[in-house]
């Protein structure tokens, strides 16, 4: 990340490691707090809440990286310090219910499914300024920033278009004057340095820092469908 950061001109202070846990046990997380990494993702409501009940409050802070339904919006809201993953106008309202029910604010991030992807989540990219202006102006939400995930591919030129369009994005809503902050949650494992060249603010990494996760390898070795409407 450093090196990646160095190379772009940028400040690599500005880029935040969140450590992705999911699928690892809770002594995968406890190795990451004392190696004093304090950003951990989790991409499951229910991983999220167990994993949480059994480390009691810990020195960090908890994202929730995957896609929510809204009948776990409660929860969500509830567990999570960053939502990084709201979809749809409809899980908004849901989130911000909550927060006015407790009195606080859910700090989210809006997720754009930049690559077009059919399989990805994400408001559609031809909406996304759009639906996202609409998202920032839900009282209870403060939308700190914007989020993607690249497709499964090694051609830099696609995965920088990717991660390109979302900085667009939020530039584009700057530009409207949206209540949208500058966060960009963009890179994983094989894409961070493009990503980080691309002005990601947030890489979210798991099997670099935790290596495979146990029984995932099937679901993930699974042949990505192929792209659709990507330019
Ligand atoms: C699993 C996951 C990651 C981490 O992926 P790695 O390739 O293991 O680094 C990042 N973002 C999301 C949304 C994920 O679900």
């Amino acid at each position: 990340m450093g090196a990646a950061a160095e190379a772009a001109h940028r400040d690599p202070a500005q880029v935040r490691l969140v450590a992705v846990t999911k699928g690892h046990p809770v002594e995968g997380v406890q190795a990451a707090l004392d190696a004093g990494l304090a950003d951990l993702g989790e991409n499951r409501v229910e991983e999220l809440g167990a994993k949480r009940a059994a480390l009691g409050p810990i020195p960090g802070t908890w994202h929730l990286i995957g896609h929510v339904q809204s009948r776990k919006a409660a929860r969500a809201a509830e567990l999570a310090d960053l939502i990084h993953s709201v979809d749809s106008i409809k899980l908004g309202r849901r989130l911000a219910r909550e927060a006015q029910e407790s009195g606080a604010v859910v700090r989210v991030l809006a997720q754009v499914n930049t690559s077009g992807e059919v399989q990805k989540h994400g408001f559609p990219r031809d909406e996304a300024v759009e639906r996202v202006h609409e998202l920032s102006e839900i009282q209870g939400l403060e939308v700190l920033g914007l989020m993607t995930m690249a497709p499964f591919v090694d051609d830099e030129a696609v995965l920088a278009g990717t991660f390109r369009r979302l900085r667009e994005t939020g530039e584009r809503l700057h530009a409207l004057g949206a209540r949208v902050g500058g966060e960009l949650s963009m890179g994983m494992t094989n894409d961070l340095e493009v990503a980080i060249r691309e002005g990601s603010t947030m890489v979210r990494i798991g099997t670099a820092l935790f290596g495979e996760r146990p029984g995932w390898q099937a679901a993930e070795a699974a042949p990505a469908s192929p792209s659709r409407g990507t330019a």
